[in-house]
């Protein structure tokens, strides 16, 4: 009786009323302003040990029978992450391709989660799927790709780039490959073609959906890194020659290391006349691609069979937000429909669940999309145009001094190294290089250390080069500025200390 009783009147733990949940929403959303307004005053980051951090988490506790207070849980929680956290939103962040997060994306975040659409199916999201559709679409104008070609939203890069190589894979073998896999009896040997520039993305892909990363072709690249469009051509006539399928190639616009952008037009005509398909990884330059002081080269992507953008970068959104695709609106449901009976959707609008991998489906396209209405393309442009043009500021200023030495910047890429004074001349010889290859990785860590700023690295042409990626609309020319200071001290003062015990001249 007393279990029905309570069963009734069922107050269920995680649940909150609404004057609790007002209260502790207004404390946070106070609490991450004022995160955001400190931010340019914190260190990057902290830089602590992995020990230090699973200490202040105690890491090492069983979760409790008993559950706490909400209200001391968020304080606590909210304290937690302030101390303990890497900002990639802080304005001198210039460490991979990570953007600062758009405020209202932020906003858009917990709208999301409080509708909490399933973004599988269009009955459970009738307006989220419409919003998914229309921010699938403004992307691809955004980035001058086709108003009429299918897409999703994905996780990040790599799933959008997965995306579109199951698609080729699809779309390029001649037998029935959902059915009877890679080792059906009709089955051929299905190639890829890259560069080594290409993100590790495609040795995922290649392994995880059955090709083995063996069939990847390793095509040459230029001075600049970039595809030789004629090594490509030649790659896929012998191949096509010896029986093998030729199935895709990835152009890649913006690549991770340097920025550098394939020859993109070049590259399509070659998959045109191979019939291969041609795919373009734009997921760090695709959304630069109409952007002030951009490379020209970036606007054949509008060439491209499939293209994989990433909104967490250069539409600055919030982890996560990738973004697929396809020329061919039909590509994605032929590559990921299954109709079994228990689903009976209707087939007049988009069922997200057949156009990629995953079945239940968040919200992911709420924040992009608001972001985009928020600024506008004509601002969006512009924001974009300034990361680049405060990258091209970063290389003068570091040209400046003789002890740092730019060695390229393309996008909003630059990559340089510190060289001690007395060494300079000596540049090129192998004793020399190792030890600048060690001195700057040095170097890399203890810019982490000091959090003044936050870059990471690249090797070209084997050195260990210093890399600053520009993806942030908080930083200003003051901020680019104030590095080469800061390289300059902490270079000076590892290559005391190191210098004696690593080169012996
Ligand atoms: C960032 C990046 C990826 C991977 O994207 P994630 O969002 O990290 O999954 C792939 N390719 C290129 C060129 C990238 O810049």
């Amino acid at each position: 009786m007393a279990e029905v009783e309570r069963l009734k009147n069922r107050k269920a733990p995680i649940d909150m009323d609404s004057e609790e949940f007002r209260r502790l929403g207004h404390r946070l959303v106070d609490q991450v302003a004022e995160l955001l307004d400190t931010l340019r005053n914190c260190p990057v980051t902290p830089g602590e040990s992995p020990a230090i951090v699973r200490q202040a988490l105690r890491a090492d506790r069983s979760l409790a029978d008993d559950g706490m207070d909400a209200g001391m849980l968020m304080e606590g929680t909210t304290n937690l992450l302030k101390v303990h956290s890497l900002f990639n939103g802080h304005p001198r962040f210039w460490g991979y391709i990570t953007s600062s997060a758009a405020p209202v994306g932020i906003l858009g975040e917990m709208l999301a989660a409080a509708v909490n659409a399933n973004v599988g199916a269009w009955t459970l999201s009738p307006m989220a799927s419409e919003i998914e559709a229309q921010t699938v679409r403004w992307i691809s104008e955004f980035i001058g790709y086709r108003k009429d070609c299918g897409g999703l939203l994905v996780s990040g890069g790599n799933m959008a780039n997965f995306i579109c190589f199951l698609a080729a894979r699809t779309s390029q073998a001649e037998w029935e490959v959902r059915q009877t896999g890679l080792n059906g009896k009709q089955a051929k040997q299905l190639r890829v073609y890259a560069t080594r520039e290409t993100h590790t993305w495609i040795m995922k892909a290649a392994d995880l959906f059955g090709l083995g990363t063996d069939s990847i072709q390793w095509i040459e690249t230029d001075k600049k890194q970039r595809m030789v469009p004629e090594s490509l051509r030649q790659r896929i006539e012998t191949d096509r020659a010896r029986g093998e399928q030729p199935m895709l190639v990835v152009g890649t616009a913006g690549s991770v290391s340097t920025g550098t952008v394939d020859l993109l037009d070049e590259l399509a005509s070659v998959c045109h006349e191979s019939e291969v398909w041609f795919h373009v990884d734009g997921a760090y330059g695709g959304f630069a691609a109409h952007a002030p002081g951009a490379p020209e080269e970036l606007r054949g992507l509008s060439k491209a069979d499939s293209v994989a953008v990433d909104p967490h970068k250069w539409l600055y959104a919030p982890l996560e937000a990738g973004c697929a695709l396809v020329r061919d609106a039909d590509a994605l449901r032929k590559t990921f429909a299954y109709h079994p009976p228990y689903y009976h959707f209707g087939e007049e609008t988009t069922n997200y669940v057949d156009l990629g991998m995953q079945n239940s489906r968040g919200f992911r396209a709420l924040k992009v999309w608001l972001a985009l209405q928020q600024v506008g393309r004509a601002a969006y442009l512009d924001m974009i145009g300034d990361d680049i043009a405060l990258s091209k500021e970063l290389a003068r200023s570091l040209l400046q001094h003789p002890e740092l030495e730019l060695i390229t910047q393309e996008l909003s890429t630059a990559t340089f190294r510190y060289i001690p004074l007395d060494l300079l001349a000596a540049r090129g010889k192998q004793d020399v290089e190792k030890y600048l290859n060690e001195l700057n990785t040095e170097i890399l860590k203890r810019i982490e250390k000091s959090g003044e700023a936050f870059l990471s690295n690249a090797v070209v042409d084997n050195k260990f080069v210093l890399r600053a990626c520009i993806v942030n609309f908080r930083t200003t020319l003051e901020d680019v500025q104030a590095l080469p200071a800061i390289v300059l001290r902490l270079g000076r003062e590892a290559d005391r200390e190191l210098r004696p015990q690593k080169l012996h001249q």
